[in-house]
């Protein structure tokens, strides 16, 4: 086995017993990296020098005898995270040059562990896509199918993992943009419950929405990964002071008895692909064998979660992107020219298509007048959902569902229509507008090839239960075990 194909803990168990070093295995991850990159492009910086530094101090810390999960382990991560002294871009033309002076609250409790960063993946523009073809730098491409999207907007940090241009990544979710990208690449991706992990140095989108979450190999890399970012922190006013467990406690081979997995039934849409529906069925009917008890339950406001989500979404972004005026951050438009003019020239020239068109959508439903026919009227919808999640909560103890209608689409396929691609994101937006956590598991291949996921959800600060039917899955099957060729 090539060293930049372990997981987590497999390089784990061979750095605590010296077999390898953080060196090796980082010098391997940046070849994997310069080799495959080209033609997917997964990463926007790629920090040669600072990880082989990284993996130095990752070394010593080994040698001293001070080891833990993630000592040495070369990451990705979602170019939305402040890494102090390392360009952080947002895929954007307006930060493109930013090099922000402190790390989020999640690099640095990396950091701590000394956890190498291997580099800064792509993205979707502020996170505004399910495809990555709005990142304002460049389209990544998925490592199944090169002519095909690889997912998003964490579509880089995904297809990173799956060409194992790193050993896991982390991601960012407002309405599936984790749990989306790692279905369409065949890995494990989490969003957190709201309030899990910090959201400080997350560059925001929807404040209310926005969770950063692991995207991993394995079930067991998720649960390491989680171990290491979830918690309380100060600097987040959203995040919740609630004892975080041991993750990885979840990961017992022993079956699924007396649990009872909900299906609901407004999710078998009439849209949903053959292939996507078939592999969802029969990843059901395993959890069945493995002892959980299936039913229907209902979440009778799916049908208004899109609609819902696109206002909120919109209207908070307004409000975040508002900072982005040419004088705080990043780049200016130098055309002569008085105040005004400057704003606008540097938001003209600074933000793509799609994050203009989301601005305006925002500013418009948050104007005078209109506040409550859209956002008012949104939220309540939000309220609605949230308590249909309540009531199905009362019938079972988690919520299996298709990721996404159909696997990855060819690039290109649906710039030109924002609507189909907003329908795309049904199945995930709820788990955001509920603030429930949900994850994505390879579940099996389309007819051509592409991966397929299955996602489970819970109930709030219930991640143990998705981590559970996920791991007793995975180890009844293969999926996972697969690799794109490249
Ligand atoms: N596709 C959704 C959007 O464009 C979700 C993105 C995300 O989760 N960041 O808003």
């Amino acid at each position: 086995m090539k060293l930049y194909e372990l997981t987590i803990k497999e390089a784990h168990e061979l750095l605590k017993r010296k077999e390898i070093s953080s060196q090796e295995l980082t010098r391997a991850v940046l070849e994997r990296i310069h080799a495959v990159d080209d033609k997917v492009k997964a990463y926007i910086t790629v920090a040669d020098e600072r990880a082989m530094e990284d993996a130095r101090i990752a070394d010593k810390a080994i040698s001293e005898g001070n080891i833990s999960r993630l000592t040495g382990i070369p990451l990705a991560i979602k170019d939305l995270m402040t890494t102090e002294g390392l360009r952080t871009t947002c895929a954007s033309k307006i930060l493109e040059n930013f090099v922000p002076p402190y790390n989020a609250t999640v690099i640095g409790k990396l950091k701590k562990e000394h956890a190498v960063i291997a580099g800064k993946t792509n993205m979707d523009e502020f996170a505004m896509g399910s495809s990555t073809e709005n990142s304002g730098i460049q389209i990544t491409h998925n490592p199944w199918d090169l002519s095909r999207i690889p997912g998003g907007s964490s579509g880089g940090s995904a297809a990173a993992v799956a060409a194992d241009m790193c050993i896991a990544s982390l991601g960012s979710d407002t309405g599936g943009s984790i749990r989306q990208p790692a279905a369409h690449c065949g890995i494990v991706g989490l969003k957190p419950t709201y309030g899990r992990v910090s959201r400080f140095g997350l560059v925001a989108y929807a404040s209310s929405l926005d969770q950063i979450g692991p995207m991993t190999k394995d079930v067991t890399d998720c649960a390491m990964l989680m171990n290491a970012v979830a918690g309380y922190d100060p600097k987040d006013s959203t995040s919740v002071p609630k004892e975080v467990p041991d993750y990885t406690a979840c990961l017992k081979h022993e079956g699924l008895k007396g649990m009872t997995i909900g299906i609901p039934k407004e999710y078998s849409t009439a849209g949903l692909d053959a292939d996507v529906s078939a592999a969802v069925k029969n990843a059901v009917r395993k959890i069945e064998s493995l002892g959980a008890e299936c039913i229907e339950i209902s979440l009778p406001h799916t049908e208004y979660v899109v609609a819902a989500y696109y206002v909120i979404a919109p209207c908070e972004a307004s409000s975040n992107l508002a900072r982005y005026d040419g004088v705080k951050y990043g780049f200016r438009d130098k055309e002569k020219g008085d105040l005004m003019q400057m704003y606008r020239s540097t938001r003209s020239k600074g933000f793509g298509a799609e994050v203009k068109r989301r601005i305006i959508i925002g500013t418009y439903c948050l104007s005078a007048g209109y506040y409550d026919a859209y956002y008012g009227k949104a939220s309540q919808v939000r309220t609605l959902i949230m308590e249909d999640f309540k009531n199905a909560f009362e019938h079972c103890d988690a919520i299996a569902s298709p990721v996404t209608p159909a696997p990855a689409f060819r690039i290109g396929e649906n710039t030109d229509d924002p609507l189909t691609m907003y329908l795309s994101d049904i199945f995930t937006l709820s788990a955001n507008m509920a603030g429930i956590p949900g994850i994505s598991v390879p579940c099996g291949f389309s007819g051509d090839g592409l991966p397929i996921g299955l996602q489970i959800m819970g109930k709030h600060f219930n991640e143990e239960i998705l981590l559970t039917v996920a791991y007793n899955f995975e180890q009844e099957t293969d999926f996972h075990k697969r690799k794109p060729m490249l």
